[in-house]
């Protein structure tokens, strides 16, 4: 007999229950396939990275005494898709059982469901054993609530599993959350920490991909990659970050810098949603440090709360949405994105830097890509879902559970309000608030009217303009509202108008 057990790309967890034990028995699979390279053009190094994380999960399975069928990109035996890629080894070795975890992905989670429930031979999927809710803990939790605050769901996670509490049951600190002590802007000191990410050369692999003739975006160059592949990298990836960056976590979360791209974040997201680390060791590892007084609260509280609270919720929100979330679009935007999301040639100096920076390297953190990018891109009416695939496709991290909550939901509030409390939306007094590109723009922050006027602030008060029917009830947009309507009309109008054209030339800016 012969038990098949397939393991997805982001499945990359040696510790997972299923490699405990060693059977000849059982038979793993892992197969690159253009199934999954094409459902969306994805950067470079998106692709490198999974399959040489892959390739490297097939090897230290291997070495432990597994057996394992690996099918490459470029094996001309290799099929298009995963399941025919399964029949054809179900054959091979005469399996008598198919056993999958469940995917994190609602088109992977139909696709194996259906293909399961057709199989002549006995098949289970498995828990994945990487998250701390299941999935749909988030949907029980908020039931019919209109409004799913994530404050509420994170609150209830750091009791359900003790994190960062007082003996009798307190949050830790006095205070469920530090957020308002986490947005300074950086000038400079403490200098970003040094980048002790590891550097590989995938020259032979990258030779592979494109002879298989997969198309792809971004830079794929040896000296820009510096992503984990093993669960050894990644785990020393987290060591430097708690011993280098951690304790300015929270100062600094949402600043923007031209200086520094990386600033005091982890750059784990990556190895976290492929699962080579999980993240309970993450939270418990954070915690400890803040514990031993080696970093403030208020930054092992704003690091823990992004992972237990934010990626736990945006994961049960995909579930309880999924299908037909990601066809969401209150505001029925639907002008395309422009040319320079593929170049980064724009001469907003903010936003080339985060486009710039994500096509060199496959990362930008949460502030460039929720209020640099994702603020231009509702503010200028873009069509949600061609953004969502341009953040499916460019960063390292994205697969649709996390980037289509955070994408659609959180930066376009075009699910009209579920995730957000308001539109993540701001002229650039907020942009020059936190970070220094204004300063070396060619538009200039203080204007705006006129050809050199920055074009987030006419935006900004149009969108606002425009959508009041929308969103002038809502309580955390009071204060612009009354400053809107406190302005003159022919303003109104010159803003409206600035605008006008600012939407006709979008691919000029
Ligand atoms: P850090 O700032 O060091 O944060 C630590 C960890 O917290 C991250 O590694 C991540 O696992 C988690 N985290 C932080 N914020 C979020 C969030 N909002 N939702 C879920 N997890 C969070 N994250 C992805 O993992 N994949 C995506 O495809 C993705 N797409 C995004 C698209 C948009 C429009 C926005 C606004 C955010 C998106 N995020 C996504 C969330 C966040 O920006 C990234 O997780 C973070 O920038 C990754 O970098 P880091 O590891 O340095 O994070």
């Amino acid at each position: 007999m012969t038990c098949l057990r397939l393991v997805l790309g982001d499945q990359l967890n040696p510790r997972h229950p299923w490699f405990d034990t060693v059977s000849p028995d059982v038979l793993y699979v892992l197969m690159e396939v253009r199934q999954e390279t094409d459902y969306v053009l994805h950067h470079a190094q998106k692709i490198i990275a999974i399959f040489a994380a892959m390739r490297r999960f097939a090897d230290r399975l291997r070495a432990a005494g597994h057996r394992v069928a690996y099918l490459r990109i470029d094996d001309p035996d290799t099929l298009p898709s995963l399941t025919a890629n399964l029949n054809q080894l179900m054959a091979l070795h005469g399996a008598t059982a198919f056993e999958y975890q469940a995917p994190d992905e609602w088109r992977l989670d139909a696709q194996l469901k259906d293909y399961a429930a057709r199989l002549p031979i006995p098949a289970h999927c498995v828990d994945s054993h990487h998250f701390l809710a299941a999935r749909d803990a988030v949907a029980s939790f908020f039931g019919t609530r209109k409004r799913w605050t994530m404050e509420l769901f994170y609150r209830y996670m750091r009791q359900r599993h003790g994190i960062l509490l007082e003996p009798d049951g307190a949050p830790l600190g006095g205070r469920w959350n530090f957020d308002a002590e986490n947005r300074k802007p950086w000038r400079g000191d403490p200098p970003e920490p040094p980048d002790l990410r590891p550097i590989h050369d995938h020259t032979a692999l990258w030779a592979s991909i494109q002879a298989a003739g997969v198309a792809s975006f971004g830079n794929p160059s040896a000296d820009a990659f510096r992503w984990p592949i093993d669960r050894e990298e990644a785990l020393g990836q987290l060591d430097a970050f708690v011993e280098h960056a951690l304790p300015h976590f929270g100062d600094y979360q949402d600043a923007l810098s031209s200086r520094a791209h990386r600033l005091f974040h982890s750059l784990l997201s990556f190895a976290l949603n492929v699962k080579m680390l999980s993240p309970a060791e993450v939270i418990a590892r954070v915690e400890a440090e803040g514990r031993a007084g080696r970093a403030p609260l208020a930054a092992v509280e704003g690091y823990i709360r992004q992972i237990l609270g934010w990626r736990e919720y945006v994961r049960g929100v995909y579930w309880a949405r999924m299908p037909g979330y990601d066809a969401s679009n209150t505001f029925a935007h639907d002008r395309p994105l422009p040319d320079w999301f593929w170049t980064g040639q724009t001469r907003m100096a903010c936003v080339r830097a985060a486009i710039g920076q994500s096509l060199t390297h496959a990362y930008a953190h949460h502030i460039q890509r929720l209020m640099v990018i994702g603020n231009f891109a509702l503010l200028a009416g873009l069509d949600p879902q061609a953004l969502h695939r341009w953040y499916l496709g460019i960063y390292i991290d994205a697969f649709e559970w996390v980037e289509l909550p955070n994408t659609l939901g959180m930066s376009q509030f075009a699910d009209g309000g579920l995730l957000a409390t308001k539109p993540y939306v701001s002229s650039a007094a907020y942009l020059h608030r936190m970070g220094d590109h204004c300063g070396h723009c060619h538009y200039r922050r203080d204007a705006h009217i006129g050809p050199r006027a920055c074009p987030f602030n006419a935006l900004y008060w149009n969108f606002l303009d425009r959508n009041s029917k929308h969103l002038a009830g809502n309580p955390r947009l009071a204060m612009p509202y009354r400053q809107l309507a406190r302005m003159p009309a022919a303003k109104r109008e010159a803003l409206a108008a600035r605008s006008a054209e600012l939407l006709a030339q979008l691919d000029q800016l």
